[in-house]
C-alpha cells in the first residue's frame, strides 16, 4: 500500500493543460484568467463580488484591514483553527479574544461569544471571525443576529467549506461565502484544500464599498479607476483629462495578487469541486457507519447536511497510540489543530493551559483521518481495518 496522507490535491490532465495554455499566453500575472476565476468563484458560492489574493492568510489580512482593524481593536475568534485565523488580527495590531468551541460541533460556541460580549461594556468588541472548521458550516444566521445586537462585523473563515451550506430559519439554503450573513468570507487554495492553485486565496462579499477597498489593498493601495481619483487633474500635468499612464496610490496596500496561471488552475479545479464534495461526503458516510459502534470512540460528528468535509475528525481513546500505529502502516493521519492559545506566541501574550477547556479536551483526543476525493475504497477499507486492528475490535 502506498503512503496515505490525510489530504492531498488531485491534478488532472485538464488542469495541467489549463496552466500550460496560460504559460504560453501573453499574461503570467494579471491576465484575463484572474477576473474569470473571480467571477466563477463568486458564482459558485453565490456572492456578488470575489477578490482573488495570493493565499488564504493574505485574504484574512486584507479583510481585517478593510474592516479597519487597528491598534487595540478587539476581535473574537476560535482557538481551534489554523493560527492564521487569529494572526490576521495581530498583523493589524488588533487584540485577539478567544471564545471556546462547542464540544459537539467543534466550532466557536455562540453562548461563549455571548458571555464574552456581556463581560465588558458595549462597544468593547468590533468583530467576530468564525471558522467553518472541518467544513461544517457555522450557523451564520444566529451569529449575524448576535453581531447586529452588538454592532460587530463578521469575517467568515470558510477555508474548509467552499461549496458547504446550511439551511436558515426561512428554509433557504445558504452557501458558505454567499455574503447573506457575513460581511466578508475568505477561502484558501492551498493544495490540501478543496480547490488547489498551488497557493491562492479568495475573499467574497456582497458589500460594494468593501469590495472596492479590497481591490485597492490587494495591489499597493493603487487605483487606476478615474472615478475614484483624488488628485486634481492639474496635478497630473495640466491636462484636460487623466492621461493613460495616470494612477493613484491612495492607501498603504500590498502586493497580494494571484497570478494568471494560478487562476487558470483554480478555475479548472473549481469545475470539479462539486464532484469532489460528493466524493468527500461518500467517504465521510463510510467512516461514520464503519466506526459508529466502536468502544474506542469518544465522539464523532453525525453526518451533517451541507458539510463540506475538508477534514474527517474523530475523537478516540489512546489517540497517540493510534496515531503511531497508523503511521507504522503508512497512514499519515493528522491532528487539527493544536489550540492557538497554547502556541508560544499567544502564551507569551497571556494565555495558558486551562483557559479553554473544550478546545483543550478536543485537542487531547482528536485525529483527522484520510479525506480527499481520490482516496480509493480499498485505501479507506485499509484505514478502517487498521483502526479496528489497533483496538482489537
Ligand atoms: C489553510 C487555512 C488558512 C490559511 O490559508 P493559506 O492559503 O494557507 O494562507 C486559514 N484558515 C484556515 C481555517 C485554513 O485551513
Amino acid at each position: 500500500m502506498n503512503p496515505i496522507p490525510y489530504g492531498r490535491q488531485s491534478i488532472s490532465d485538464e488542469d495541467v493543460q489549463a496552466v500550460i495554455d496560460v504559460l504560453r499566453s501573453d499574461f503570467l500575472t494579471q491576465g484575463p484568467c484572474v477576473a474569470l476565476f473571480e467571477k466563477e468563484f463568486a458564482n459558485y458560492v453565490g456572492s456578488k463580488y470575489a477578490v482573488s489574493v495570493s493565499n488564504g492568510t493574505a485574504a484574512l489580512h486584507l479583510s481585517c484591514l478593510a474592516l479597519d482593524v487597528d491598534n487595540g481593536t478587539k476581535v473574537i475568534t476560535t482557538p481551534i483553527s489554523f493560527s492564521a485565523t487569529a494572526n490576521c488580527i495581530r498583523y493589524c495590531n488588533g487584540e485577539v479574544v478567544f471564545a471556546d468551541i462547542n464540544e459537539d460541533t467543534y466550532t466557536i460556541d455562540i453562548d461563549k461569544i455571548k458571555s464574552v460580549l456581556e463581560s465588558e461594556e458595549r462597544g468593547t468588541f468590533q468583530g467576530i471571525i468564525p471558522v467553518d472548521f472541518t467544513g461544517r458550516p457555522v450557523d451564520m444566521e444566529a451569529l449575524r443576529k448576535l453581531a447586529d445586537e452588538y454592532g460587530l462585523w463578521i469575517i467568515a473563515d470558510s477555508c474548509h467549506s467552499p461549496g458547504g451550506s446550511f439551511v436558515d430559519s426561512k428554509n433557504q439554503i445558504q452557501t458558505c461565502g454567499n455574503g447573506t450573513y457575513s460581511d466578508l468570507s475568505i477561502f484558501s487554495f492551498h493544495p490540501v484544500k478543496h480547490i488547489a492553485a498551488g497557493e491562492g486565496g479568495m475573499i467574497t462579499t456582497n458589500n460594494e464599498a468593501l469590495y472596492q477597498k479590497l481591490l485597492k489593498l490587494r495591489s499597493h493601495g493603487i487605483t487606476k479607476d478615474s472615478q475614484f481619483y483624488q488628485n486634481d487633474i492639474e496635478l497630473a500635468g495640466g491636462l484636460s483629462s487623466y492621461p493613460e499612464w495616470y494612477m493613484e496610490m491612495q492607501t498603504l496596500g500590498f502586493n497580494y495578487r494571484l497570478t494568471d496561471f494560478q487562476s487558470a488552475l483554480g478555475m479548472s479545479q473549481l469545475s470539479k469541486a462539486k464532484e469532489g464534495i460528493a466524493k468527500r461526503r461518500m467517504i465521510a458516510a463510510n467512516y461514520y457507519h464503519a466506526l459508529k459502534d466502536s468502544q474506542f470512540l469518544i465522539r464523532q460528528s453525525g453526518l451533517i447536511d451541507g458539510h463540506a468535509y475538508h477534514l474527517y475528525v474523530i475523537e478516540v481513546k489512546d489517540r497517540l497510540g493510534l496515531y503511531k500505529f497508523l503511521r507504522s502502516n503508512n497512514i499519515y493521519a493528522q491532528i487539527h489543530y493544536i489550540p492557538i492559545h497554547l502556541m508560544p506566541y499567544y502564551k507569551a501574550r497571556g494565555w495558558k493551559d486551562g483557559d479553554f477547556p473544550y478546545a483543550e479536551a478536543y485537542y487531547k483526543n482528536c485525529i483527522s483521518l484520510p479525506m480527499f476525493p481520490t482516496l480509493t475504497a480499498k485505501e479507506q477499507d485499509f484505514v478502517i481495518q487498521c483502526i479496528k486492528d489497533y483496538y482489537n475490535e
